[in-house]
């Protein structure tokens, strides 16, 4: 396992080390009953509007609770699952509660937004919109509410975009994930059916009130801008970034100076006064 480089953010505590080959195993193989055992759990990140603050949506952030490891990290075990050909049910595990919990949110804020991560492996697959549509169905959830993340890196190449095009066609949205980061997929950027772009929390982090250190976002929320998409800061952690991505013209923000990803009971709390009684 290797740490994904970032500035700042809850980074690795316990696991910041490599996990040995037979560790790896090991827990692969646990991860095989977790599912089923009840052992996942999901934490919700809001999203708020700039400069209102006001919660516009959620994401939904997996975890393992671990019967003897403790809580851990998507970005130790999300790779053990594609490995092990777990991601699909991972991923549908992940998208049903989400979807429930996001549902009744909706009876106090009609219009929250649902925010889902998903690994490229699973547009792999050529039921996956059919998957996706399926739980939708049973969970009652409008796909207009539904955002899907997708990380950059996943349309880098010679990306097979059926499964994009035809998520995007039923209604559903795709946001691109940690934007700046990935191999460039600016070369398909007006190609893609993608509805907002992540500014990477990396490019967050160098907002100082210069020029040079907020060159990469401007640039980015620029690019968002001139095609019409929606865009979304990562990892804002404090005031002065809050205030310089609003100058910028971001539209959406998350991240601890906000609110941490927080239990679903908690994040009940952080939701606008309601609008609908009862
Ligand atoms: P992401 O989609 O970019 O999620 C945002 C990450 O930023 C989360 O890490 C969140 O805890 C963290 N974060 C929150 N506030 C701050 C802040 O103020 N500063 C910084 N620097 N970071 C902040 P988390 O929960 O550890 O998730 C890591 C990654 O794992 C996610 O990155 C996502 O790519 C992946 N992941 C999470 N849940 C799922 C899932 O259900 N399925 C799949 N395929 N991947 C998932
Ligand atoms: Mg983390
Ligand atoms: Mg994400
Ligand atoms: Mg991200």
């Amino acid at each position: 396992y290797q740490a994904k480089r970032r500035t700042g953010g809850p980074r690795w505590q316990c696991w910041d080390r490599s996990l040995t080959g037979e560790a790896e195993l090991s827990l692969e193989h646990e991860l095989r009953g977790a599912i089923g055992e009840g052992q996942l759990r999901l934490l919700y990140l809001p999203i708020v509007a700039l400069p209102s603050r006001e919660v516009t949506g959620v994401e939904a952030l997996v975890r393992w609770e671990h019967p003897r490891r403790g809580l851990l990290e998507p970005e130790l075990f999300v790779p053990l699952a594609e490995r092990a050909g777990l991601i699909e049910e991972l991923g549908r595990w992940v998208l049903e509660q989400a979807c429930a919990q996001a549902k009744a949110w909706q009876r106090r804020v009609p219009s929250l937004q649902l925010n889902v991560n998903i690994s490229p492996r699973q547009l792999d697959n050529q039921g996956f919109t059919g998957q996706v549509l399926e739980i939708l169905e049973r969970a009652g959830f409008f796909a207009g509410h539904l955002v899907l993340e997708v990380p950059e890196s996943a349309v880098a190449g010679e990306p097979d975009l059926r499964q994009l095009e035809a998520l995007s066609t039923a209604g559903i949205r795709i946001a691109l994930d940690d934007f700046g980061t990935g191999h460039s997929s600016l070369r398909y950027l007006t190609r893609l059916p993608v509805d907002a772009l992540k500014l990477d929390s990396c490019f967050v982090a160098e907002l100082d009130g210069t020029s040079k250190g907020s060159a990469v976002a401007q640039a980015v929320l620029r690019l968002g801008q001139m095609l019409h998409l929606d865009t979304v800061a990562e990892g804002v952690e404090d005031e002065g970034q809050a205030r310089e991505l609003t100058l910028l013209g971001c539209e959406k923000a998350q991240g601890r100076y906000f609110s941490g990803p927080v239990p679903a009971g908690d994040l009940e709390r952080q939701l606008p006064a309601g609008t609908v009684a009862g």
